[in-house]
């Protein structure tokens, strides 16, 4: 807890050191994903971002409350104010119940996150969840003069917030020129100014997704969701808030207006945004056909990949860049991430094939240290994990009897690189997991061979122990004929 952590701000543009408002306790929001599809790419780099940073800040022993939402109502197409809500459509168009919808997409998203070892934030909540709450928002901005009421709608008057608040802040655009291009544009028919925001759509006819309120049947915009419940669960002011760059604007920033309209003061004190992904140099789009799903990633499913790739290679090759950085995916970039893992993990293994020395020519603290101040330096995993190999090619080069390690020494790196890597960077080695896995089937079928064999020796007191013992564990055994089956 003692190290000082850096990260950048959105908001003020600079490095600032981390001092949340309530240590120990750290309150983390999160932008998550839309359930109205199978999770892509772009996906796994704000997850796998935000991952990192909720496990570094653990291992500063924070006490994080990371809330990352699900939004399951009131995003619509285009991302404006108009078309139909996503999940509707495809609701719609499958004949499903839009729950059934999200439920199967927020299935499919946790899946690929357990893949790609994305712990599960602490806090999940959905936005279908929180209507009363949301409504209560928008009843309070009425009240407060920062919304009106047009045709069953409610919008966010951007004009009377701006006469006292700065709208614009967080991206840095330029409002007036923002107004006088939309201007020009076709003045929707219910909005004051094209600029506003809804905070509450009144329902089309047939629109599925609705609920009663003393403004219409309808649903909330999709903004609103964020402002409620990153209040609700983590207070009126809480420490960092993150989210893709394509967020800036106009999500977050019209987080900041619905929040400082209602509270009279801002909530976040960090804002943090991750940079985005392209693939081949080309902007990510379904309409250019390069949204390349996770689970396509794994299977090599894709006419973009050449191969499959795992999991831990993704996670891998998103941590080698720097998150405030673009990212540029290609097979050959992939491959090369491949090869630097099996490096790091062949050099972790090499650790336990050195014989220690009495003396070392190499000092573990630097490693820990370079790591340190990497981390500490907003979230610097690409220079942390070249400091990683730095320490393998030494590993490496006191297996060739150029080096040597004591005892201690080597204990202490294994410990090191266990933390770094497993813990912090959250990466695995996937050789091991299959290993263990034979391992684990090598195991069970001794037992259960020892099992027919105490049995064969009429000792039912050791048979029946094995069999009440494994069944413990979770492993079904079923007699045959010839001997026995089983299920883990
Ligand atoms: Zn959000």
């Amino acid at each position: 807890m003692n190290a000082k952590l850096f990260i950048y701000n959105t908001l003020t543009r600079k490095k600032e050191l981390f001092e949340p408002l309530h240590p120990p306790g750290v309150g983390l929001y999160v932008c998550g994903p839309t359930v109205y599809g199978d999770p892509h790419l772009g996906h796994a780099r704000p997850a796998i971002i935000f991952d990192l940073l909720f496990r570094y800040l653990t291992h500063l022993s924070y006490k994080v409350r990371y809330v990352r939402n699900i939004t399951d109502v009131g995003h619509l197409e285009h991302d404006a104010d108009d078309g139909e809500d996503k999940i509707a459509r495809k609701a719609r168009i499958e004949q499903l119940e839009p729950m059934e919808i999200v439920q199967y997409y927020m299935n499919s998203y946790h899946d690929r996150m357990r893949e790609l070892n994305v712990l599960p934030p602490t806090i999940e909540p959905m936005a279908s969840g929180h209507i009363i709450e949301q409504q209560q928002m928008v009843s309070q901005l009425l009240y407060n003069d920062y919304a009106y009421i047009s045709n069953g709608s409610v919008y966010f008057d951007i004009e009377k917030y701006r006469e006292k608040y700065n709208y614009g802040k967080l991206s840095g655009r330029n409002i007036e020129d923002l107004l006088k291009a939309s201007r020009e544009l076709e003045k929707k028919a219910d909005k004051k100014n094209p600029l506003d925001f809804a905070l509450w759509k009144k329902a089309e006819p047939g629109h599925i997704m609705q609920w009663p309120s003393p403004w219409s049947n309808g649903f909330p915009g999709w903004h609103l969701e964020c402002s409620v419940m990153s209040r609700k669960y983590l207070g009126e002011q809480f420490d960092i808030h993150g989210g893709g760059m394509d967020l800036i604007f106009p999500h977050h920033e019209c987080e900041i207006a619905q929040t400082v309209g209602y509270q009279g003061k801002e909530s976040v004190r960090y804002w943090m945004h991750n940079n985005m992904i392209t693939i081949n140099g080309q902007k990510m789009g379904k309409s250019l056909g390069n949204a390349i799903l996770l689970q396509e990633f794994f299977t090599g499913n894709h006419k973009l990949l050449d191969k499959a790739y795992s999991p831990m290679t993704i996670r891998f090759f998103i941590l080698q860049a720097h998150y405030r950085s673009p990212l540029d995916f290609s097979n050959e970039a992939l491959q090369a991430t491949e090869k630097g893992l099996e490096r790091l993990m062949e050099g972790i293994k090499n650790l336990n094939k050195i014989i220690p020395s009495e003396k070392s020519t190499i000092d573990p603290s630097r490693i820990e240290k370079n790591f340190y101040e990497a981390m500490n330096d907003d979230l610097n995993s690409p220079v942390a994990i070249s400091g990683l190999f730095d320490g393998i090619r030494e590993i490496n080069s006191v297996i060739a009897g150029k080096d040597t390690l004591t005892a201690p020494e080597i204990e202490k790196l294994k410990n090191i690189y266990r933390t770094f890597v497993y813990d912090i960077l959250g990466i695995y080695d996937i050789s091991k997991t299959s290993e263990n896995k034979e391992l684990q089937h090598d195991l069970i079928n001794l037992l259960l061979k020892m099992r027919i064999e105490a049995r064969n020796n009429k000792d039912f007191k050791t048979s029946d122990r094995i069999r009440n013992e494994l069944e413990k564990l979770g492993v079904e055994i079923h007699d045959t004929k010839d001997g026995f089956e089983y299920k883990i």
